[in-house]
């Protein structure tokens, strides 16, 4: 597995395209979820998200993944029904394509928060775990994938809840950086003599 994989609008995987080594993951999670899907993620990220969960609980954030991988038809689903309720247009624009959510690499994790026993179904940025994240995720291989100020790069809103898994030494690099995956695939490709 290239725990660097770029997935974006631009660079779709294919239909049948599902990840190795995918577990289940059973945790809390919030009440708009779908409640017959089952969360899966990468072994390697899930193991990385649990030192990840258990070094923010030592103070004292409680951090959950809400959703995780997504097959190519999920996303289709999604992407069908907002196209059908809210136009073609708005689709494209808030809902990324089939083949085009990270979700479908089983790398990416929506994160939900528990304060004082109830699930934080909308998330801030001056959350208390947020912030915390935004420091630290990288020291177990996790970036935040969709920043402020690089939506013009990333071609999506800023989601303070959305964590993709690239590995300790990319993710670490990434944050000292402040570059976005597609920053770093660009710059990759820059270096590659043709
Ligand atoms: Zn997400």
């Amino acid at each position: 597995m290239d725990y660097s994989i770029l997935v974006n609008k631009a660079s779709r995987l294919p239909r049948d395209y599902v990840p190795e080594d995918l577990v289940e993951i059973h945790e809390p999670t919030g009440s708009k979820l779908d409640k017959t899907y089952v969360n899966r993620l990468n072994i390697v990220a899930y193991k990385a998200f649990k030192q990840m969960q258990a070094a923010a609980l030592k103070n004292g954030y409680e951090i959950f993944v809400d959703s995780s991988y997504r097959t190519y038809e999920y996303q289709e689903r999604v992407f069908n029904n907002v196209a059908a309720e809210k136009g073609l247009e708005h689709a494209k624009k808030y809902v990324a394509l089939p083949g085009g959510s990270e979700h479908q690499t089983g790398l990416a994790v929506d994160v939900i928060f528990r304060r004082n026993n109830e699930m934080i179904e909308e998330q801030k940025t001056d959350d208390p775990e947020i912030m915390w994240l935004f420091s630290n995720a990288h020291k177990y291989g996790f970036i935040l994938r969709f920043p402020k100020g690089k939506e013009n790069i990333t071609g999506v809103n800023f989601e303070p809840w959305h964590f993709r898994y690239v590995g300790k030494e990319l993710a670490t690099k990434l944050f000292t950086d402040n570059l976005t995956l597609e920053e770093y695939h660009n710059l990759q490709k820059q270096r590659t003599p043709i």
